[in-house]
């Protein structure tokens, strides 16, 4: 069985951890009891250990857009050459909502980042491997707006990790793995993927236009600093000459602006403002583009 060092919060939304064990096709590792910030359970990992990087030979990682932003800065290099040199593309849902995994060594299910001493980027490590032996759900119960973190144990049988003494609260283990700063960034993102998702056909299929901006709002900072220096955005949006440099120098804050503009042009949450007259500037010129095409096309015609 492939371990999954992986946060199932980004597949099964609607799920508790009992209907994903029941509803999974192989034999599943997550237990079925559903924790809680304050819920207690036994595990601890360290380097003494005989399975000592056994969950990072055989992966399956989904990357959030605040994991590759803390390697490509490790790295430094940019989030474009990252996610070629180091992520394999893959489709979250049915409507091809792009997602990334983190790559493999050639021919081996085995991490990219693992090396002889362990992990190389572990002060960087995405937040899949923070969490485990954990996962993280986000649900939203029926009938309710409102979404809800849950947590459940992951017990894979390579992982010995399990049978040591420590005890500890989900709260304790997080902050001991310095997971919150992760959370609190990718949780505009993941409610986005949520909502997407809850939405379904409702909102019909998502043009190619706005499935390219998830795409770079989600893990191409680089791309989108440009993006939102051009002339076409400083055209539309307003922001401040101010909000406009600490965008261009904090790319944290960069990568919540993102989320942002992702709400207000998947959903028409406005908190951007736009310029006086800009959409309306905008149609226009739209439909000026169009009817040049259209003539254009005609005249080819005739
Ligand atoms: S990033 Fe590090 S901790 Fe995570 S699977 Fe790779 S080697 Fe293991
Ligand atoms: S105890 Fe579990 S998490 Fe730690 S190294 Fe072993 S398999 Fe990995």
């Amino acid at each position: 069985m492939r371990a999954s060092r992986t946060i199932l919060s980004r597949g099964d939304y609607e799920m508790d951890p009992k209907e994903i064990r029941d509803n999974s096709p192989h034999p599943s590792p997550v237990e079925p009891r559903e924790l809680k910030l304050e819920s207690r359970f036994r595990f601890r990992c360290h380097e003494g250990i005989a399975c000592f990087n056994a969950c990072c030979r055989n992966i399956d990682i989904s990357l959030t857009p605040y994991d590759i932003l803390r390697l490509k800065r490790r790295l430094a290099m940019s989030s474009k050459e990252f996610v070629a040199r180091y992520t394999v593309p893959f489709e979250m849902d049915a409507d091809g909502m792009p997602g990334v995994k983190m790559l493999t060594k050639p021919g081996t299910s085995e991490c990219a980042f693992l090396g002889e001493e362990g992990c190389t980027v572990y002060e960087d490590r995405p937040v899949a491997c923070r969490y485990y032996a954990l996962g993280s759900m986000a649900v939203r119960k029926k009938d309710s707006a409102e979404v809800q973190d849950i947590y459940f144990v992951v017990r894979e049988s390579h992982c010995l990790g399990h049978d040591e003494a420590r005890a500890q609260s989900v709260a304790e283990y997080r902050k001991s793995q310095g997971i919150e700063p992760y959370d609190d960034m990718n949780r505009e993102w993941r409610d986005i993927v949520l909502k997407k998702r809850s939405s379904g056909p409702t909102v019909g299929k998502p043009s190619v236009r706005s499935l390219q901006l998830f795409d770079m709002c989600s893990y191409d900072m680089d791309s989108f600093r440009e993006f939102i220096a051009s002339e076409g955005f400083r055209n539309m949006f307003d922001l401040s000459a101010e909000e406009r440099q600490r965008l261009a120098k904090d790319e944290d804050a960069l990568l919540r602006f993102s989320m942002r503009f992702l709400k207000q042009v998947l959903f028409g949450e406005i908190t951007i403002p736009l310029k006086d007259g800009a959409r309306e500037e905008r149609i226009d010129r739209r439909k000026a583009l169009w009817e040049q095409r259209r003539t254009e096309a005609i005249s080819r015609h005739r």
